[in-house]
């Protein structure tokens, strides 16, 4: 658990070492971590400036180094994640040997909790938008060819800019860029370099009605992923119940993705999908095409203001309505619920889930 990856590695922060070619230099970390995943670690290289973010538990390792030599944009980013090890590939501009490997800038090998590193933003380029409902946003944003980012299941990302002279920032949760898991979608979806964010446009939202009038071509910092959420909480689940409100669905299409075509012992995902109306369903076709092509999806869509014409489920979040959403079985099931919506949405569904008899373990609730 976190505390024992705290105890093993507060004594023995990740090292690192140097080796040269008579084209390329090649940082290696040592991290002793078994299982070291790629989107623990953050690399971004920016003109001669190199710095690798190593995440450890709830540490952080960080590497921050002004280069000895000029080197070319991009850069290769190699996890041999059963021994820990991670090696950044730069590649030199000229062939000359290089005597150290940079001077050390502030915070360079500083081994600190997660939380208590500042917000790192790199400059992105928006390369596409495109609609999702009358309200919402796809927006595509690519990384620059010197960045290794990944932002895990779950987790978002800080989006800043400036408004009017004065410097905003908000949280958005990455998405994928469909829910249709199919190789085309997922050979698309492994290009790194590009990040998915499904964002509603508030009439009278100061940051949201910046982000719809950036044209494709333009530039805005995008954040390190922050967030509690582990995938390893779903990894070994019969059972999987999504409760999304409104743009709330965000982390859920990842989490979907991911448990369809990783998690063995899945049996059922069923989504309570919560909007005001109709035309508020994110990916609604999307949805329902999941279904079909999955027969361990459900979905259920719940309208808090419906037209007289709709027939399916109304309502607001509450104990019997999630009773009747949520059937219990006797025998006992690994399960787990995730929630996601307005702040008020989330604390009450909480609250009626473990009135439920959900225990706290089987509860993630998306509150930061
Ligand atoms: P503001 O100028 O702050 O508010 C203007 C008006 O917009 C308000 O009067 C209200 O009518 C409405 N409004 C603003 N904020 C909210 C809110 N939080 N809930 C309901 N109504 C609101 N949004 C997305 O669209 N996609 C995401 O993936 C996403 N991920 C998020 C992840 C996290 C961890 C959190 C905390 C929030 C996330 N949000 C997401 C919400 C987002 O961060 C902003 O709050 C939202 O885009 C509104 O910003 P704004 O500056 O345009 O609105
Ligand atoms: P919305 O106003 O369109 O409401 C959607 C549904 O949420 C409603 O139909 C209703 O069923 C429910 N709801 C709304 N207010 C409620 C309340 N006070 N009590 C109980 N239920 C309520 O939603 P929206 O404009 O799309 O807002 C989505 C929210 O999700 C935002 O607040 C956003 O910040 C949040 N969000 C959080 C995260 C995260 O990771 N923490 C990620 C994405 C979105």
């Amino acid at each position: 658990d976190g505390r024992l990856i705290e105890a093993c590695t507060k004594d023995s922060p990740p090292r690192y070492d140097w080796f040269q070619t008579e084209t390329a230099v090649t940082v290696a970390i040592y991290t002793k971590q078994k299982d070291l995943e790629s989107e623990f670690v953050t690399v971004d290289l920016e003109g001669s400036i190199l710095r690798a973010d190593i995440l450890i538990g709830n540490y952080s390792n960080l590497l921050y180094l002004d280069l000895d030599h000029a080197v070319r944009e991009e850069i290769n980013v190699n996890i041999t994640g059963i021994v820990g090890k991670i090696e950044i590939v730069l590649q030199k501009q000229d062939k000359v040997t290089w005597a150290k490997l940079g001077q050390p800038l502030d915070s360079h090998d500083s081994f600190i909790k997660r939380t208590d590193r500042g917000l790192f933003f790199r400059k992105c380029k928006l390369i596409s938008k495109t609609s999702v409902n009358y309200n919402t946003k796809l927006f595509c944003l690519l990384l620059p060819e010197g960045v290794f980012l990944q932002v895990p299941i779950g987790q978002h990302v800080y989006l800043k800019d400036t408004i009017a002279g004065i410097e905003m920032v908000k949280p958005y949760t990455p998405v994928s860029s469909s829910l249709q898991y199919n190789s085309e979608v997922l050979s698309s979806m492994g290009d790194a370099r590009k990040i998915f964010l499904m964002i509603k446009i508030y009439l009278d939202g100061v940051f949201t009605q910046h982000i719809d009038s950036l044209q494709i071509g333009d530039e805005l910092y995008v954040s390190s992923p922050q967030g509690s959420f582990r995938k390893s909480k779903i990894q070994a689940v019969e059972e999987l119940f999504l409760l999304a409100a409104g743009t709330g669905f965000t982390p859920m299409v990842k989490l979907l993705n991911h448990a369809l075509t990783n998690n063995s012992s899945l049996r059922k995902v069923k989504l309570m999908f919560f909007n005001k109306k109709e035309n508020d369903i994110l990916w609604r076709s999307e949805l329902e095409q999941l279904t079909i092509q999955d027969s361990r999806c459900e979905m259920q869509f719940v309208l808090s203001e419906p037209t007289d014409e709709w027939t399916g489920m109304k309502g607001t979040i509450s104990l019997p309505l999630l009773s009747t959403l949520i059937e219990r079985k006797k025998e006992p099931v690994n399960k787990m619920i995730c929630i996601c919506g307005p702040a008020m949405f989330t604390s009450q569904g909480m609250r009626f889930l473990e009135d439920l008899g959900f225990s706290k373990e089987e509860i993630y609730g998306f509150t930061e």
